[in-house]
């Protein structure tokens, strides 16, 4: 079993759980052991077709023809985009791609270069 943290507001060792609350008996401060998870950087992983780890400023090409929203135009298979982005939502990749413009990808129909 591990040791609980101290009190954050005493820094009391004498903490201790009742359910998902902490509890200090010294000042009697209660706090909960998510609250401090908040903090903790988002690490959300996006794979590619493949399964390769993405990271910002990485390079892919498209596996898969796709339509361009809002134009007549298609993205060919094989277009290489650079310095992709990685955003939170459906389409996670930013990007710009020459003659396209700002654009946003789905990981799954790309492939790490
Ligand atoms: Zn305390």
């Amino acid at each position: 079993m591990s040791s609980l943290p101290n009190c954050p507001q005493c820094n009391s060792e004498y903490t201790y759980e009742d359910g998902s609350l902490l509890i200090c008996p010294e000042c009697a401060h209660e706090w909960t052991l998510e609250s401090e998870t908040d903090n903790i950087e988002d690490t959300k992983v996006v794979k590619d077709a493949n399964g390769n780890v993405l990271n910002d400023g990485d390079a892919v090409t498209i596996i898969k023809d796709l339509k361009v929203k809002g134009s007549s135009s298609v993205l060919k298979i094989g277009t290489k985009v650079k310095s992709i982005r990685l955003v939170d939502g459906d389409h996670d990749i930013d990007c710009k791609i020459d003659g396209f413009g700002a654009m946003k990808l789905k990981s799954e129909f790309v492939k790490k270069i």
